[in-house]
């Protein structure tokens, strides 16, 4: 429960599919759309609530090049989720040192060292970039996962610094945080009644 005189920020998180829901793009080599399905395979993720998502596997019928088919959320280049990488960043963010970070990470389920946060904080462009970032005056919120969502608790005299520090970092992410955000971004509560959405 959130004590009085606390709010929380609501953080909405990408979605990230098991399986791919939609038929794959064309060819990569010659950009028919005359795939066939060629077998499937598990790929190792590192994301707060799954451990594996389904890669599909197709073979051009025209040229017959083989290509993979990710789950939106993952792709070939990376074994972090989309989700993932935003967790990190967002959690680099509101915490005052890396090793903080990696602590708040542990204990939302997700393993990762801080040498991967790091990585992810160089994708931020702007004031809170890596290595650029120093410790914020404010005191550490607490950290909640909900299904799609990040939920941060934090005094009610901080909250308006920690969502602006929010919307700059979401102002700076290359990882298209705002790419068609499903529901309003970030959304603040204040002692459970008032409501706005940014
Ligand atoms: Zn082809």
């Amino acid at each position: 429960m959130i004590s009085s005189g606390m709010a929380t920020i609501r953080i909405s998180l990408p979605r990230v599919d098991v399986a791919p829901a939609q038929a794959p793009g064309p060819c990569p080599d010659c950009w028919r759309t005359d795939s066939i399905r060629w077998g499937t395979r598990g790929k190792p993720v590192r994301d707060p609530f799954l451990q594996t998502v389904v890669v599909h596997r197709f073979r051009c019928a025209s040229c017959h090049v083989f290509f993979s088919h990710y789950p939106e959320g993952t792709d070939e280049h990376s074994d972090q989720t989309d989700r993932m990488r935003l967790l990190t960043q967002i959690v680099w963010c509101l915490t005052p040192s890396i090793r903080q970070a990696v602590e708040v990470l542990r204990e939302l389920g997700c393993q990762v060292g801080r040498t991967t946060i790091l990585k992810n904080v160089e994708q931020i462009k702007g004031p809170y970039g890596a290595y650029t970032y120093g410790s914020p005056s404010l005191k550490r919120p607490d950290f909640f996962l909900a299904a799609d969502a990040l939920v941060v608790a934090v005094s009610d005299e901080d909250v308006a610094n920690w969502c602006e520090r929010l919307i700059v970092l979401s102002e700076n992410l290359s990882t298209e945080i705002a790419d068609e955000p499903p529901t309003p971004l970030i959304t603040v509560e204040i002692e459970g009644d008032a409501e706005s959405a940014m």
